[in-house]
């Protein structure tokens, strides 16, 4: 992974950032070499390979190039749909599309008036006979316009609030499905953020994962499991800056020597590097944690810190990347500029790093500790 990051998605990241394109022939790296088998067991066109493994594909991948790690997290995101609440018919039909790259698959929850506040949103799915139609839209959608699959959550029952939430898998060709707008960004430029219009969208009954009502609980599982996929996208970005700073700090001269020899500069290097060490053993502790089979409130917790450190780590240590290289660090020709603006979206998307902590805290209030209070 490293290998194919450092040769072939590398050359790519600058050209990406700049056209904002999505890149299609990064995809066809995937494809060709069995990256997407990664996320789908043998028996669905897989090669059934761990959660850690896949987190470190994403770190290696983000390394050089976030647009590109992020393909990979949201293909993961799609097959966490059929794995966690797909029947072994719906992981047949689907799963091997998602595993051979052939279909590329989207999440869609947020809405213009419902990010944070999911339960509120509007779009609504009504019971047609053999089919459910879809009203309604989606906004800031990853792969929103080059996917194939969209997971779909909207409301079969307006007034159970959260519970009256469904879910579903739409394909692209689904009559009634529009691509809206695609949102010019601040980073992952080449990932494409777009909304999503259904006027009176068929899909077929057999395409609902789980039962009418199931899907909040669904996309919050989901998320439990894919964030550590957004935290891996951000280790990636801070481990790519550290590395070229460092490379910069020991070549560049001020003063009569390198500027890594200033302490200033060092002890800054040094803490950036310290970060990333701490945020990778989260992230590790995290997917062998998966691999054991681990869930509940103990994975939320720890999947919730992991994604809140490792994005914070992002922001923090890219800023200081652009810090390292000076007035170089803000031009475009470097890639630490690039790595600051993709880092900021790894604070906001899968929850923003607010959510996250009350994620945290609302799990460590729920846990029985043992406590020691002065006085008692
Ligand atoms: C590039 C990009 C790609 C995305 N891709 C997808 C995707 O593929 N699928 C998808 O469904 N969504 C996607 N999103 C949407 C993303 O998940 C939401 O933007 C995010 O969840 C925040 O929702 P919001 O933008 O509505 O902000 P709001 O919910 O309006 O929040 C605004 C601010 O208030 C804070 N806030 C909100 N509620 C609370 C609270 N209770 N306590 C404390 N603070 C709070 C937030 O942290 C934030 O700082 C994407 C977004 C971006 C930018």
């Amino acid at each position: 992974m490293r290998t194919l990051a450092r040769e072939r998605i590398a050359p790519r990241a600058a050209e990406i950032d700049k056209s904002a394109e999505f890149p299609w022939d990064i995809v066809e790296l995937f494809r060709e070499n069995g990256i997407f088998a990664t996320l789908a067991d043998e028996e669905y066109g897989g090669i059934g390979a761990s959660a850690l493994l896949t987190v470190v594909s994403i770190e290696q991948i983000s390394k050089v190039c976030a647009t590109s790690g992020l393909i990979l997290a949201v293909q993961e995101l799609g097959a966490l749909a059929f794995k966690l609440a797909g029947t072994d018919e719906q992981r047949r039909r689907f799963l091997p599309r998602i595993a051979s790259g052939e279909s590329i698959a989207a999440y869609a929850l947020t809405e213009a008036g419902s990010g944070s506040d999911a339960a509120a949103m509007r779009s609504e799915a009504r019971r047609d006979g053999e089919e459910y139609v879809i009203d309604g839209s989606k906004r800031f959608i990853t792969n929103a316009g080059v996917a194939g699959l969209y997971i779909v959550f909207a409301k079969t029952d307006l007034a159970a609030g959260h519970r009256g939430i469904s879910a579903f898998v739409v394909e692209s060709s689904a009559p009634g499905l529009e691509i809206g707008r695609i949102e010019p960004k601040m980073g992952v430029k080449g990932s494409t953020t777009g909304e999503l219009f259904f006027n009176g969208c068929r899909v077929p009954a057999e395409n609902r994962l789980g039962g009418e009502g199931d899907g909040f609980a669904i996309a919050m599982r989901i998320l439990d499991r894919s964030r550590p996929g957004i935290a891996a996208q951000g280790l990636g970005l801070a481990q790519g800056a550290t590395d070229y700073a460092l490379e910069y700090a020991r070549g560049r001269e001020t003063m009569g020597e390198p500027i890594a020899k200033h302490q200033l500069i060092a002890g800054m290097l040094a803490d950036m590097e310290t970060r990333c060490e701490a945020a990778r053993g989260l992230l590790y502790r995290c997917g062998r944690m998966i691999d054991e089979g681990v869930e509940g409130p103990e994975l939320s917790k720890l999947s919730a810190m992991t994604k809140l450190f490792c994005t914070d780590t992002a922001m923090s240590v890219t800023t200081d990347a652009v810090q390292v290289l000076g007035g170089y660090g803000f031009m475009q020709e470097y890639p630490v500029e690039r790595m600051m603006r993709d880092a900021k979206v790894t604070q906001i998307y899968e929850g923003t790093n607010q959510i996250q902590r009350l994620v945290i805290a609302r799990e460590m209030l729920r846990e029985q500790r043992a406590f020691l209070l002065a006085g008692q």
